[in-house]
């Protein structure tokens, strides 16, 4: 089955953007007004962390405030959100991303998942344990999801775009919770996969006006991309940013086994090409590498966050992300993280929650080695 993807070309969020709403909204045919009139419908744009929008972390409020408004022109119910990292900080991420202006602009209800968690299934874990994943209410009851990701860089999932940007339907502590249990890459892919299983009918619009290069998600620098892309299918689309970006579909775990085939995705209207797209330096690859391999090696085999404490500012936000308690701030005046080594898991939740760039996660030099021979990146 051919699955579309529709791109057009938008340089600012600005003078361009508005006509280039416009034209995606004309081309794409998941973007009809006739899915949107009357329905119930959940925005849920990328609100990591409380950065600002020019640090391309998040989704642009502009984008949102387009899409909200075409929305609700065609009648539908509009409400918007998601799960930050750091949920004790929620009204501060809503402020700095520049989300909260425009909901009150616009008149929509800006909403928390906090309260309204759900268990919704069981997915046996990289320990062979079933896991309970609970999701927001508001997600699964809504009539239509309009899915609106930022494109970066990621340290796990090598692209964060429409399929990574549903793990914010998972409310705050859940999510930490289950990095822990779905430790391996090919597994946190597998819970990815199986969340868009549950969520309603849906349409994703990418946010590539301009994206995040490099040491993503949260720490990397904006890289203009030049467009707004959009599919039913969030598989098709990062296959299709795959194509744009000129990053290897194989190495990215969520699109394995994900039910969509690389050659059933067809890329329409100003298809763009960009270059210098980087992957973080450290991409986590130890599951790239053979079991027997990584057993054989004993603990020389690792990938652990370092920290520039020249940058630190002691907040501990990175000790609270971490699912594992494997780190801890030391005491008096310069608070700093300290790491307990065998606990690290290298899920990469501290690098991600860091907001002054100060974790750098780094492979081990046999990893690097093996990297060279087993994983050729
Ligand atoms: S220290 Fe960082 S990479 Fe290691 S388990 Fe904790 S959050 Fe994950
Ligand atoms: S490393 Fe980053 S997140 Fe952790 S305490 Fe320092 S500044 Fe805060």
């Amino acid at each position: 089955m051919v699955q579309r993807v529709d791109f057009v070309s938008c340089t600012d969020y600005a003078e361009r953007l508005p006509v280039a709403v416009d034209e995606l909204f004309s081309a794409s045919p998941y973007l009809a007004g006739s899915r949107f009139s009357g329905r119930r419908v959940l925005v849920k744009p990328n609100m990591l962390t409380d950065r600002l929008p020019e640090q391309a972390v998040t989704t642009h409020p502009e984008l949102l405030r387009q899409v909200v408004r075409r929305l609700k022109r065609f009648g539908a119910r509009v409400t918007v959100g998601d799960s930050p990292q750091n949920v004790l900080k929620l009204q501060q991420v809503w402020d700095r991303t520049g989300i909260s202006a425009v909901c009150s602009d616009e008149q929509v209800p800006l909403v928390s998942f906090e309260q309204s968690a759900r268990a919704v299934f069981e997915l046996a874990g990289s320990d062979g344990v079933d896991h309970t994943v609970v999701m927001a209410g508001e997600a699964l009851d809504a009539e239509l999801v309009v899915n609106l990701p930022k494109v970066k860089s990621h340290f796990i999932t090598r692209l964060s775009a429409a399929v990574k940007n549903v793990y914010g339907t998972v409310p705050g502590p859940a999510k930490t919770e289950l990095h822990k249990f779905f430790s391996k890459n090919r597994d946190f892919a597998r819970l990815l996969q199986e969340i868009w299983r549950r969520l309603p009918p849906s349409v994703s619009i990418a946010d590539g006006v301009v994206g995040m290069s490099g040491e993503g998600p949260s720490n990397g620098y904006p890289l203009p991309m030049g467009f707004l892309a959009a599919a039913e299918s969030p598989f098709a689309l990062d296959y299709a940013l795959c194509r744009v970006l000129a990053v290897d579909p194989a190495r990215v775990p969520y699109l394995s086994g994900c039910g969509v085939a690389a050659d059933e995705v067809e890329l329409m209207g100003d298809v763009p090409k960009v270059g210098g797209f980087e992957v973080p330096s450290g991409l986590c690859s130890i599951d790239h590498l053979p079991n027997w391999l990584v057993r054989w090696t004993g603990n020389m085999v690792w990938v652990r966050p370092a920290f520039d404490y020249g940058r630190c500012i002691g907040c501990g936000r990175c000790v609270s992300a971490c699912p594992k308690q494997a780190l801890s701030l030391t005491g008096g005046k310069a608070r700093r993280p300290v790491l307990k080594k065998r606990d690290c898991i290298s899920c990469a939740c501290c690098h991600e929650a860091c907001p002054r760039g100060a974790v750098e996660m780094k492979p081990s030099a046999l990893t690097r080695m093996l990297r060279i021979f087993h994983v050729n990146q």
